[in-house]
């Protein structure tokens, strides 16, 4: 293990908890949603609508997906995400409802709302995932809205990065060059959504374009029902964003909701999933990020990341929202 990882682990878990925000601080009891990074705000915005118009907690999240999958400007989910090496746009999304249906598309391309694919894949198939070409079938066969991917804006960015084509995950973390890097702002990051419906019931949605500039065919965490997203009703729900090859390994989001079963708070559980893989990598994974948020099935959220900089969107049945800074194993370099 390296100093930098044996450090973070065992000798300044003081300073890790001091940027995570403290329960006194939170403006509302429960949260009915929560959802990845910043944009998770107009997400909930959406799915909260869709909760006052008596819209299921499944309803809630495919909106909310669908929202950011809408935003050109959104370099790491939907229309504006950015390509893979060989300059083509590939979506992945699952979701899954409270009684343990799923749904999930893999390797997507030129559908605009991957998340509704998925839930079609759920509800209108035998099957529980659809890859690549028979997933595009599926989607026109079903009449979903097409997109002419790459965007301009990201096929330049494709262009600039083909100039070095260096592969790296660029981490959306604090204090790093990111924004400048070829593939900034953050070559990568997913929304993943979690919500309690008006009947209690739970479910949950991760939508990406996966790593920018990844490898053809590359599938991350983020349609892996367990290591993306997983919802069990009885005990609460979580998701993953990051680097998804380091979440596959764990079994993420699976683990986070286990961990919550043995009476861990969300917080606790996202945390001690991000500290059992930093265990496991070492050094592998000090420049990475990778983050978890869970909801529980009364209502109560949090998150943990390796890196600082994750954020996260709370709302509460109200519709009143706020972004959160999640406290992370890491500090600040
Ligand atoms: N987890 C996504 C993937 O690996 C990317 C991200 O969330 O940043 O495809």
């Amino acid at each position: 293990m390296s100093e930098i990882v044996r450090r973070a682990l065992f000798l300044a878990p003081g300073l890790a908890m001091a940027s995570a925000v403290s329960a006194a601080d939170r403006p509302v009891p429960r949260a009915v949603m929560v959802s990845t990074w910043d944009f998770g705000r107009v997400a909930n915005a959406a799915g909260i609508e869709v909760r006052r118009a008596r819209g299921s907690a499944l309803d809630m999240v495919e909106a909310g997906g669908r929202v950011v999958e809408s935003d050109p400007d959104n370099t790491s989910v939907g229309i504006g995400g950015y390509p893979d090496r060989d300059g083509r746009v590939t979506l992945d999304a699952c979701v899954m409802n409270w009684n343990g249906d799923i749904g999930a598309v893999c390797a997507l391309e030129d559908i605009a709302h991957p998340v509704s694919v998925a839930r079609a894949v759920m509800e209108k198939t035998p099957h529980t995932m659809l890859v690549g070409e028979g997933a595009r079938r599926f989607a026109l066969d079903q009449a979903f809205e097409t997109a002419v991917m790459p965007s301009p804006s990201a096929e330049a960015a494709w262009r600039e990065w083909l100039k070095t084509s260096t592969y790296a995950p660029v981490s959306n973390r604090e204090n790093t060059e990111w924004r400048s890097m070829p593939g900034g702002p953050g070559n990568h990051d997913t929304i993943g959504l979690l919500a309690i419906g008006l009947d209690g019931h739970m479910a949950g949605a991760c939508t990406t374009s996966g790593l920018a500039f990844k490898m053809r065919g590359r599938v991350g965490d983020s349609p892996i029902i367990g290591a993306g997203l997983f919802v069990d009703d009885e005990v609460g729900a979580a998701t993953a964003t990051g680097v998804g090859e380091d979440v596959v390994r764990v079994a993420g989001s699976h683990a986070v909701v286990e961990a919550m079963r043995q009476g861990k708070s969300p917080t606790e559980a996202c945390r001690s999933v991000i500290e059992r893989l930093a265990r496991l990598r070492g050094t592998a994974v000090a420049d990475h990020q990778v983050a978890f948020l869970a909801l529980s099935k009364s209502g109560e959220w949090g998150g943990w990341a390796l890196q600082p900089g994750f954020t996260f969107a709370v709302t509460d049945a109200s519709g009143a929202t706020r972004v959160e800074r999640a406290g992370s194993l890491f500090e600040a370099r």
